[in-house]
């Protein structure tokens, strides 16, 4: 099938005069609408709108929804995004009125409901965390890493140090050199070893007194749990640095081993991808941060509290706070979902999770690593690398057009050339969310385009509305507004 190209723009279906249904006229015979607004604020002329009809605005939008690849309609193997299915238990939850109508300022009397869910909240991240205190407030997983790297800059300010270092392993996502730099420290990059861990003697020669924190993400983005990682903690604090987990791969090891009991000072949750908020498409997301005890008076204020009274308010009372890094209490609607989501699982679902997310994973790696080696690691945690290394080499075919092809088949691509030390990456996380035989199709659908020739592969996709966008310039001069010529 030909790609059918995308429909067309409301502006495009636009025909002079075209209406949906109009208000009727009040009995004065005057224009409802402009009778309700004052005069001054009425344009001369009304806005140039597209004119048409309710059924194709009906009809365009169902069509957008469909044309889009979803959860919801098919297998998204998206390594480190962790896109597994949302219940829409949940969102039924998020939307009920006591928790999507409040307005962040009305007093804390009166939406009780709410902080109590934020509350509880608090807790279950701070005890899947083993550690002692949560902020909800930073809006996403980067914005978390930041929100812990200002606080570990106010630790070392209040004991009297300047330390200039951030040190960030080369697996790392790119949010964390960055988040590095926006704090005000320098990022520094340890190499990892030739199985993907961490290289303990490079992280030797870069740790020294001038490291504030080692960010270390565990399980790693090759999938890997680096089995290091007390002699890391304990390398760490002999030099006084903290130690920074990633939490985004989480969906790994609930309820199975904590981030406190490796170590980790301080880290970040990604509710959007541990805990089943919807994601994609940039957002919303959430980033609470956990915290060791003698951190917990640097988290932002305002921080959920319940009083003697057993009622629930909001902090503001933090001296040492590094402030506010949002305003109100975070993105609420993110956290409620994250709330059903623990509620309904219970600490034996939250590990049952990990497991299958586990075995899922290495499920696929096994019966996909003839054709796709996988080179570092014969097991995986949550997610696996595969390189397409041999195959751009012997054919041409590059992970690019097995992603693409991929969607011809009615998946998604996994995340290609990520992390960027391996060669061609294919990375690959199916979630616990998935069936064996939608594991079995995937598995299929993958080794027949292991076979497939390079000319059918450079061409995909086909079956598309949209084939292959020029990346650089969506992401250089994106085209956001329709325009008149
Ligand atoms: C997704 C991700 C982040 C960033 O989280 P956002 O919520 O997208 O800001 C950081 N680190 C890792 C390993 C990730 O996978």
């Amino acid at each position: 099938m030909e790609p059918s190209g995308p429909p067309p723009l409301l502006f495009e279906q636009s025909r002079t005069g075209r209406k949906s249904s109009v208000l009727a006229a009040t009995p004065e015979g005057s224009n409802p609408i402009s009778s309700l607004i004052p005069d001054q604020f009425l344009a001369d002329k009304p806005p140039s709108l597209p004119e048409l009809d309710e059924l194709s605005v009906v009809r365009h939008y169902v069509r957008l929804s469909q044309l889009n690849f979803a959860i919801d309609k098919n297998f998204y193997p998206l390594g480190s995004c962790t896109m597994k299915y949302n219940p829409k238990r949940n969102e039924r939850i998020a939307s009920l009125p006591g928790f999507a109508s409040v307005h962040p300022y009305q007093p804390a009397s009166s939406v009780q409901g709410l902080l109590e869910v934020l509350y509880e909240l608090q807790n279950y991240l701070a005890e899947i965390a083993g550690l002692h205190a949560v902020s909800l407030q930073p809006a996403a997983g980067a914005h978390g890493e930041l929100t812990a790297l200002l606080v570990a800059a106010a630790h070392f300010r209040s004991i009297g140090e300047k330390r200039a270092n951030v040190l960030v392993p080369d697996s790392a996502h790119g949010t964390n050199p960055s988040s590095a730099h926006i704090a005000g420290f320098d990022a520094v990059t340890v190499k990892s070893g030739a199985n993907g861990l961490v290289d303990l003697e490079d992280l030797k020669a870069k740790l020294n007194d001038q490291t504030a924190v080692f960010m270390i993400t565990n399980p790693n983005t090759a999938g890997l749990f680096d089995h290091q990682i007390s002699t890391i903690s304990s390398m760490l604090r002999e030099k006084g640095a903290l130690m920074y987990l990633d939490g985004a791969n989480m969906n790994a090891i609930l309820g199975v081993v904590r981030p406190g009991d490796m170590g980790a000072d301080l880290m970040h949750y990604n509710p959007h991808k541990t805990f089943s908020g919807p994601h994609g498409g940039g957002g919303p997301g959430a980033g609470p941060i956990a915290v060791r005890e003698h951190l917990a008076k640097f988290l932002p204020s305002p921080m959920v509290v319940k009083n003697g009274n057993g009622l629930y308010e909001l902090d503001f009372d933090r001296p040492e706070s590094i402030g506010r890094v949002r305003a109100t209490f975070g993105n609420v609607g993110v956290l409620v979902r994250a709330w059903a989501y623990i509620r309904s699982q219970g600490p034996d679902g939250l590990k049952n999770i990990s497991e299958m997310a586990v075995l899922n994973a290495n499920y696929l790696l096994e019966n996909l690593k003839d054709v796709y080696p996988v080179p570092m690691g014969d097991r995986c945690m949550h997610e696996f690398v595969a390189s397409a290394r041999a195959m751009s080499r012997e054919k041409g075919v590059r992970a690019m057009d097995i992603g693409k092809r991929l969607l011809d088949y009615g998946f998604h691509a996994p995340t290609v050339y990520f992390p960027l030390i391996i060669a061609e990456a294919l990375m690959i996380e199916p979630t616990e969310s998935e069936s064996k035989q939608t594991l079995d199709q995937f598995i299929t659908a993958m080794r027949a385009i292991a076979s497939e020739s390079p000319e059918v592969l450079h061409a995909a996709p086909v079956t598309t509305p949209v084939d292959r966008p020029d990346e650089v310039q969506a992401a250089k001069n994106p085209v956001l507004r329709w325009r008149a010529n």
